[in-house]
């Protein structure tokens, strides 16, 4: 039965409270926000499927990569509208033009919390646009993910390396209707936080309907969060001066196993998307400020879905150590930080502008020269 003595070694998939037949597990939020699994032991019956599907537990070597590609959808709306170069968009829309389904993540309608949802129609796909900083709801669509795919229609799933990894071994590895896109992830926020965030910006800004962690106002590379309230009044903050963004890019408030993640180095994924950060270096053609995406194929289904998209998405080859050069969360996870777990001992007992106060150090200075290159630059343009 699965117990989780080191908090480091659970990544919060619930691919355990999935298969378990006596629906004895259930995931909790522990104080810092995040879910783990909590074992009902009068009624579990020691089947040890909780144990079998866990991808902590057991060490495999991973997907080598193929070939990688930096990449760039031929549609402005689509590039301006997605966190990186719109890939993502582009695998989906003609995974759903060939009769299948797609699995990305969606805020919900509070705007508190993100879940996986199922997209069946492109009109929908707005919703799984777009990074969303904060760890997703527990997963509770596995079965149906399963019972889609051995019924013969074909699944697109998208999430983290360990979301992916999870439902692998739910599902089976090798299972030809089922695609997996990941991330190049840099971990997961909680969502605990990130609704302390919420509240306290709510309380100026009003009930916020929308938002968006990849606002593109300023281009790709200076990206910010657009919040949107009842009114249709948007709200913008850079992620220079953001508090929320300067948290999670300086590494406090992500999940535990995220500074020690095992699915980076072991992924099953037949993609992998990322940022291509360093682009104007090795494709410079590609560089126009509105988002360019690395693709790193892992399978050859991974290698035929890519194909599948070439009338959409420019692509050009590139070597995958070069391309990784300025981006190494790919397979390294960050450094966890000496105030993290006191950080998270504030969470509960500071108000978000103390918070704040005690662990955001913004360097104004330096945000100021950043500012005024930037009006500079677009006076010249
Ligand atoms: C938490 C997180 C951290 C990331 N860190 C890095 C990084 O360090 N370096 C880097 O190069 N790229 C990182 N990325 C990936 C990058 O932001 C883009 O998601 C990716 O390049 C795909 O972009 P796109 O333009 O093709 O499509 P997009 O439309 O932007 O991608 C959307 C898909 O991403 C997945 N997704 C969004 N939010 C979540 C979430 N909370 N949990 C699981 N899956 C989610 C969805 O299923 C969604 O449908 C991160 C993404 C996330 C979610």
């Amino acid at each position: 039965m699965i117990q989780i003595n080191e908090k480091e070694k659970c990544c919060g998939c619930s691919a355990c409270a999935n298969v378990c037949p006596k629906r004895c597990i259930t995931m909790v939020t522990d104080e810092e926000g995040f879910y783990y699994p909590s074992v009902d032991l009068s009624e579990c019956i020691n089947c040890m499927r909780c144990e079998t599907v866990c991808p902590f537990l057991h060490d495999e070597k991973g997907k080598d990569v193929l070939v990688s590609y930096a990449a760039k959808s031929r549609n402005n709306e689509v590039r301006i509208n997605s966190s990186s170069g719109g890939v993502f968009y582009h695998l989906a829309e003609r995974f759903l033009s060939d009769g299948g389904i797609v699995i990305g993540v969606a805020m919900d309608d509070d705007c508190k919390s993100a879940r996986h949802i199922i997209i069946r129609d492109v009109s929908e796909l707005a919703r799984i646009r777009g990074s969303k900083y904060i760890q997703t709801d527990p997963m509770t669509l596995y079965e149906t993910i399963s019972k889609t795919i051995k019924g013969g229609q074909k699944v697109l799933f998208s999430g983290t390396p360990c979301q992916v990894n999870a439902l692998k071994r739910f599902v089976g590895k090798d299972d030809q209707n089922l695609f997996c896109v990941d991330v190049i992830c840099h971990g997961v926020p909680s969502a605990k936080l990130w609704e302390k965030y919420l509240n306290y910006r709510q309380a100026k800004v009003g009930s916020v309907r929308k938002v968006s962690f990849r606002y593109k106002k300023d281009g790709w590379k200076d990206y910010g969060l657009l919040l949107e309230n009842e009114d249709h009044q948007f709200f913008y903050s850079p992620k220079q001066t953001d508090s929320y963004f300067q948290l999670f890019l300086k590494n406090l408030s992500l999940r535990p196993s995220c500074y020690s993640c095992k699915a980076k180095t072991e992924r099953y994924s037949d993609l992998t998307l990322g940022d291509f950060w360093g682009i104007e270096r090795m494709v410079p053609d590609f560089n126009d400020g509105t988002g360019a995406s690395l693709i790193v194929c892992r399978t050859e289904l991974g290698m035929e879905l890519v194909k599948t998209i070439r009338d959409s998405v420019e692509l050009q080859e590139v070597d995958y150590s070069v391309a990784i050069e300025k981006n190494k969360t790919d397979f390294i996870s960050v450094e966890k930080p000496k105030e993290r777990d006191c950080f998270f001992k504030d969470l509960d007992n500071l108000s978000f502008t103390k918070l704040k106060k005690k662990y955001v150090r913004i360097d104004w200075l330096k945000e100021i020269k950043r500012r005024i290159k930037k009006k500079i630059s677009s006076a010249k343009k």
